[in-house]
């Protein structure tokens, strides 16, 4: 028997990896927990949703002005 490192109690435990660490999980806390997880992953599949609404490239793809071309000069009619 192992002690679930969640809930205390002697069980038997799944040795399960969460964040770089290794735990002691019973099956009942794993569920659990399992169900925790479950929601947050849906949760933040809803928010990427909403981080790409369009595509951020639109203003790259705006028209240069032509280097090569001379700057227009406004008002030339008037010289005369
Ligand atoms: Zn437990």
């Amino acid at each position: 028997m192992i002690v679930c490192d969640l809930c205390g109690q002697s069980k038997d435990c799944l040795q399960k990896e969460i964040a770089g660490k290794e735990y002691d999980i019973c099956f009942e806390c794993w569920t659990l927990l399992a169900e925790k997880l479950k929601g947050k992953g849906r949760a933040k599949n809803r928010e990427a949703i909403f981080l790409h609404p369009r595509p951020i490239r639109e203003r790259d793809e705006e028209p240069e002005p032509h280097p090569g071309e001379p700057p227009k000069i406004q008002g030339t009619d008037r010289v005369h």
